[in-house]
């Protein structure tokens, strides 16, 4: 059933780095070209947004994306939230609130950053966004549709990945807890967060991402959120059947759909 569009695939930089002449900087394949990682998911008639990196207004626009009826925040870093504001465009063009799901401690985040999009002395929509916040605590129901928030480790961070039926959805994480990896058995598709080959303490890196990956045997993988150390062809060659890298406009559905 859920379907997604991968908007963003790249690390907080972005790719190109700003002042980076390296070979995946200066490349002329447009799958090196990421910004930064997030994703639109199509579930049971939904459009459901996950989180609102940087270049959001850029990433809808690429995509058409004109109606949004639920932001799902993996956590608060300033490359998952660096567009939240472009959210009053969806406000204004739905004439209504949009309900934000996340964890308590990346609600309490965005609470204090973004502090003015919570409160609603002016509710005009469009000249600010006009967000409902709700803190998730297990699955939760958006108009009909479940989803299960997915518990990750980020260094030392707990945020969240997301599971749309037999879609999941994890970004940032370096660490997934046994339970989490219970709540990701039996999917068509697996989304997982894989920096570069080299290790890095707050993310998985390639090799650790594919442990993941064969640990819980979903169909297919996508990687997102790569550096510039690894280009799309290099990466995809470290990669065994059934594990791809996603880029940015990629849509993939599941086999459900
Ligand atoms: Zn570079
Ligand atoms: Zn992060
Ligand atoms: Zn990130």
């Amino acid at each position: 059933m859920p379907e997604i569009t991968f908007l963003g695939t790249g690390t907080s930089n972005g790719i190109p780095v700003i002042g980076c002449d390296c070979a995946v900087c200066r490349s002329t394949d447009p799958r090196d070209r990421r910004s930064r990682t997030s994703a639109l998911v199509r579930y049971g008639g939904l459009s459901l947004l996950i989180d609102t990196a940087t270049e959001l207004r850029a990433q809808a626009l690429a995509n058409d994306i004109r109606h949004v009826d639920a932001v799902l925040m993996t956590h608060a870093h300033a490359d998952h939230t660096g567009g939240f504001d472009d959210l009053r465009r969806f406000n204004e063009l739905q004439q209504q609130h949009i309900p934000v799901y996340t964890d308590p401690i990346t609600a309490g985040m965005l609470r204090e950053r973004y502090a003015y999009t919570f409160s609603d002395q002016y509710p005009f929509y469009g000249g600010k966004p006009d967000l409902i916040l709700h803190e998730i605590a297990g699955p939760f129901d958006i108009l009909g549709q479940t989803v299960v928030p997915i518990p990750v480790l980020h260094g030392r961070l707990p945020i969240t990945g997301f599971r749309f039926a037999d879609l999941a959805y994890v970004t940032d994480a370096k660490e997934i807890p046994d339970t989490s990896l219970d709540l990701l058995q039996d999917l068509d598709v697996l989304v997982l967060n894989a920096l570069r080959e080299r290790s890095h303490p707050t993310h998985l890196s390639i090799a650790e991402a594919v442990e993941v990956i064969q640990t819980v045997r979903p169909r297919r993988a996508y990687l997102v959120h790569l550096s510039h150390e690894t280009s799309h062809a290099e990466a995809e060659t470290l990669l065994p059947a059934g594990i791809e890298v996603a880029w940015d406009g990629l849509t993939v559905a599941t086999k459900s759909t």
